[in-house]
């Protein structure tokens, strides 16, 4: 079974945290220095860096629409040349914390993802540790945290009626898709990506 498969701690883009060089076929071929120490504090033992490299990024991001839309900003930035940036939120259970995703081109048709903790905000009261799984009945946004039940809205983790999900299918929210788009864009003609987002970013 793979990794990606697994149910696995909710922070679908926690492996992605800290920097990491990616080439054009998406292998990690460098991870900065933070990262053990963040891949070991979000219980991914198996995320360490000796343990992920030259392996495909795409192992270590949880839901099809989610890698999906990190191999298209990579693609864009090998194809374009030029920086793309989004930013998205990532919980841990008891801390709120928004980051900032560069990828900037590098020779060789390689990449370096950069991300950048903008914000981290402590809840007041902490949340379940959710885990992934492509077969849950509630869908979370892994670049906003919001959730949408069967037949529901997406709705900001700060209005979901309590208890929360423990189990969530990880994929993408449409206004984030809209986001993503808009980066995706600006990288191929080559624009300043758009304003930072500030304040809560969620549909
Ligand atoms: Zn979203």
């Amino acid at each position: 079974m793979s990794a990606a498969a697994e149910p696995v701690p909710t922070s679908a883009l926690k492996i992605l945290q800290t920097y990491c060089v990616v080439d054009a076929d998406l292998r990690i071929l460098w991870v900065g220095r933070q990262w053990d120490e963040f891949a070991l504090e979000n219980g991914g033992s198996k995320a360490v860096a000796n343990a992920v490299l030259s392996k495909p990024l795409d192992q270590y991001i949880a839901g099809e629409a989610v890698r999906q839309a990190i191999r298209a900003m990579i693609r864009a930035v090998v194809t374009h040349h030029h920086e793309l940036s989004i930013d998205y939120r990532f919980d841990s259970p008891d801390v709120m914390r928004r980051f900032r995703l560069t990828v900037q081109p590098m020779q060789g048709d390689r990449v370096l993802m950069v991300h950048d903790l903008r914000d981290a905000q402590t809840f007041a009261t902490p949340h379940l540790l959710q885990h992934h799984d492509e077969t849950a009945a509630v869908a979370k946004c892994a670049f906003c945290c919001a959730m949408r039940a069967p037949g529901g809205s997406w709705t900001p983790v700060e209005t979901w009626p309590s208890p929360h999900p423990d189990t969530v299918r990880p994929t993408i929210c449409p206004t984030c898709e809209e986001r993503i788009e808009g980066a995706l864009d600006a990288a191929r003609v080559g624009r300043k990506p758009g304003k930072p987002i500030v304040g809560g970013f969620g549909p």
